[in-house]
C-alpha cells in the first residue's frame, strides 16, 4: 500500500465534531475523500457497511466472496478507511468475508467496526464467548468501535440488566484492555427507550447510531434522536442514508423541483449531502453491494457541501409527499390512551403502522411487538372504537392496528422461530372466547371477502360485548373484529 498516507495521523484538536478536509493522497488516486475529526482520529466520511455485500444464488447467507473483496479493495484505494461488519449480517458470514478482506492491509490503515448482537435476545449472556468468536472470525486483536447493536424495546431491559447479563460491564472490561477501542451503541428503538439507555450508560457512549435521513428527519423521530446525542455530545453514526434504496429514485415532480435547485445533482447525492448538513455527523454507513453504485456514493464524498435551507425544505417536502397516503397523521397526542380497555400503547402502534405501512415491511415493527406482552400487542384490540372517539386526527385507529398485526404477522412469526411464535399469536387471539383451533387461518379470512360477521353455530361462545345486549345474535369474535365495521349496528 505505498503512497497511501496512513489516515490516523494526529491532529490538533480533540474536539468530536469537527469536520476536517483531508485530501486522499494515493500514487494512484480514483477520487478524493473528505475525513471527519473523531478525537485524534480522522475517519473518512463514508463507511463501507458489509451488510448487503454482494451474494450468490440470491442466497443471503453466500457472500460472493471473489466480488466482495474487489468491492474492498476498491473502497480502500479511493480512501474509504472504515469499515463496518456485524456478527448478524449474512447469516455470520459478513464478519468472516471482512476479516479476510482487511487482512491483506496494515491493520492500523483502516478502522473495524462490529457489533454485539443483542438484536437477539437468546445472545445475552454470552457477551464473552460472542466477542472471543469475533475477533477471531476478523482475523484481528482488537475492534476500533464496537456497538450494543440494535438497542430496542424488545432489548432493553436485558441491556440495563448488566448485574445478570454483564454485557456493558465486560465490554468496558475489552475496552481497558485495548481490544475495543470505542464503545457505542445503535438505536432502532423509541426516544423513550433511547433515553432509558443513555440514562445509564450515556456517560461511556462514544458514538451513536441512528437510521437518518431526510425522510427519517420527521417521519421516525431521527431530529429529536440527534437532539438527545447532541446534547449529550455524542457523534452520530448514521444508517440507512438512503432508506434502504427509496431514496435512490424519486417521483418525478419531486425530481423536477430538485434540478430546478441544482441541475444534474442525482438523487443519492442529494441525500448524502442532506446528511453533510448536519454538524453531529461524523461516520455514514452505507451498504456496498455493487461496484457502480459504490463509486457513485464515493464520488459525492470528494468534498462536504452543506445544502442551502431552502433545499433542506424540498427535501422535507419530497419526503411529505412520499409518505403521504401510506401514513396516518397521528400526533402522539395520547388522548386515546385512557380510553382503551385494553391499555394498549395506541401512539406507538400508530408510528409503526406508519412505518410498516411505508416500508411495505421490514423488521423494526416486529421487534416491537416481540417486545410486547401478548395482552399488549396490537391483536389483544377489541375493536370497540373507544380510542377512535377521542381521536382529534380522525385516525380509524382499530382498523389501522388490524392492518399492524396482518402486517407484521409474517415477521413476527419467522422471528418468533416458526411454530413457537405461531403458538404465541394463536393464544394471544384464542384467549378469551377465540379457542377454535380449527377455523380457517386469519389472512384467509381477511381475503375471502365474507366481510359480514359470521353467526355461531354452537362450536363459539356467547358475545359478550356491548352488541349482544342490542340482540344482536351471537357471534364469533375472531370474525366480527376483523371485520366489524361491516356488521349493522355492530359496536
Ligand atoms: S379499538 Fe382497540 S385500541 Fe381502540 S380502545 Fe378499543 S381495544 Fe383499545
Ligand atoms: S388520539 Fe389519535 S392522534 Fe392522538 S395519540 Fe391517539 S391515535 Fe394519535
Amino acid at each position: 500500500m505505498a503512497g497511501i498516507r496512513r489516515f490516523e495521523e494526529r491532529i490538533p484538536t480533540s474536539i468530536k465534531m469537527q469536520h476536517v478536509r483531508y485530501q486522499y493522497i494515493s500514487t494512484k488516486p480514483l477520487t478524493n475523500m473528505y475525513y471527519n475529526g473523531y478525537g485524534s482520529l480522522k475517519l473518512s466520511a463514508l463507511g463501507f457497511g458489509a451488510m448487503r455485500l454482494p451474494v450468490k444464488n440470491g442466497n443471503d447467507a453466500e457472500i460472493d466472496e471473489e466480488e466482495a473483496l474487489r468491492l474492498v479493495d476498491e473502497a480502500y484505494k479511493a480512501g474509504i478507511n472504515y469499515f463496518d461488519t456485524a456478527w448478524g449480517y449474512h447469516a455470520g458470514n459478513s464478519e468472516i468475508v471482512m476479516g479476510k478482506a482487511l487482512k491483506r492491509y496494515p491493520r492500523e490503515s483502516f478502522f473495524l467496526s462490529t457489533k454485539f448482537p443483542g438484536y437477539d435476545v437468546s445472545n445475552f449472556g454470552k457477551v464473552e464467548e460472542i466477542f472471543e468468536k469475533q475477533l477471531e472470525k476478523c482475523q484481528t486483536e482488537y475492534f476500533d468501535f464496537y456497538f450494543l447493536h440494535n438497542v430496542t424495546e424488545l432489548n432493553i431491559d436485558r441491556y440495563l440488566d448488566d448485574d445478570r447479563y454483564h454485557t456493558f460491564s465486560y465490554l468496558m472490561e475489552q475496552k481497558r484492555k485495548g481490544r475495543i477501542r470505542h464503545l457505542g451503541f445503535s438505536c432502532h428503538g423509541s426516544l423513550e427507550t433511547m433515553r432509558r439507555f443513555l440514562e445509564k450508560y450515556g456517560d461511556s457512549m462514544e458514538f451513536g447510531m441512528i437510521q437518518l435521513n431526510y425522510l427519517d428527519y420527521e417521519f421516525q423521530d431521527a431530529r429529536e434522536k440527534i437532539g438527545i446525542l447532541r446534547s449529550r455530545s455524542i457523534p452520530i453514526w448514521v444508517m440507512e442514508p438512503l432508506r434502504g434504496g427509496l431514496l435512490a429514485k424519486l417521483p418525478e415532480d419531486g425530481m423536477k423541483e430538485l434540478e430546478g435547485l441544482r441541475p444534474g445533482v442525482k438523487p443519492v447525492e442529494w441525500a448524502f449531502r442532506f446528511l453533510q448538513s448536519i454538524p453531529d455527523v461524523t461516520m455514514i454507513l452505507s451498504g456496498m453491494s455493487e461496484m457502480s453504485q459504490m463509486m457513485e456514493n464515493i464520488r459525492v464524498f470528494d468534498r462536504r457541501e452543506p445544502l442551502e435551507e431552502n433545499e433542506v425544505e424540498t427535501l422535507k417536502r419530497i419526503a411529505k409527499g412520499m409518505v403521504s397516503g401510506k401514513i396516518v397523521p397521528c400526533t402522539s397526542c395520547k388522548y386515546c390512551l385512557a380510553h382503551c380497555p385494553k391499555a394498549l400503547d395506541i401512539p406507538s402502534f400508530m408510528s409503526h403502522y406508519n412505518e410498516t405501512s411505508f416500508t411495505g415491511g421490514g423488521f423494526i415493527s416486529a421487534m416491537y411487538i416481540m417486545s410486547l406482552p401478548e395482552d399488549k400487542r396490537p391483536s389483544a384490540c377489541v375493536g370497540c372504537g373507544s380510542c377512535e372517539k377521542v381521536c382529534p386526527q380522525g385516525i380509524r385507529i382499530s382498523e389501522k392496528i388490524e392492518e399492524l398485526d396482518a402486517m407484521t404477522a409474517g415477521t413476527v412469526k419467522a422471528m418468533s422461530g416458526g411454530r413457537r411464535g405461531l403458538r404465541r399469536r394463536d393464544s394471544a387471539r384464542t384467549s378469551g372466547p377465540f379457542r377454535k383451533r380449527s377455523e380457517p387461518p386469519l389472512p384467509g379470512m381477511l381475503r375471502d371477502g365474507q366481510g359480514a360477521v359470521r353467526l355461531q353455530d354452537g362450536r363459539g361462545e356467547r358475545c359478550s360485548r356491548s352488541c349482544q345486549p342490542r340482540g344482536l345474535p351471537d357471534h364469533d369474535h375472531r370474525y366480527e373484529r376483523l371485520h366489524w365495521r361491516r356488521v349493522p349496528g355492530h359496536r
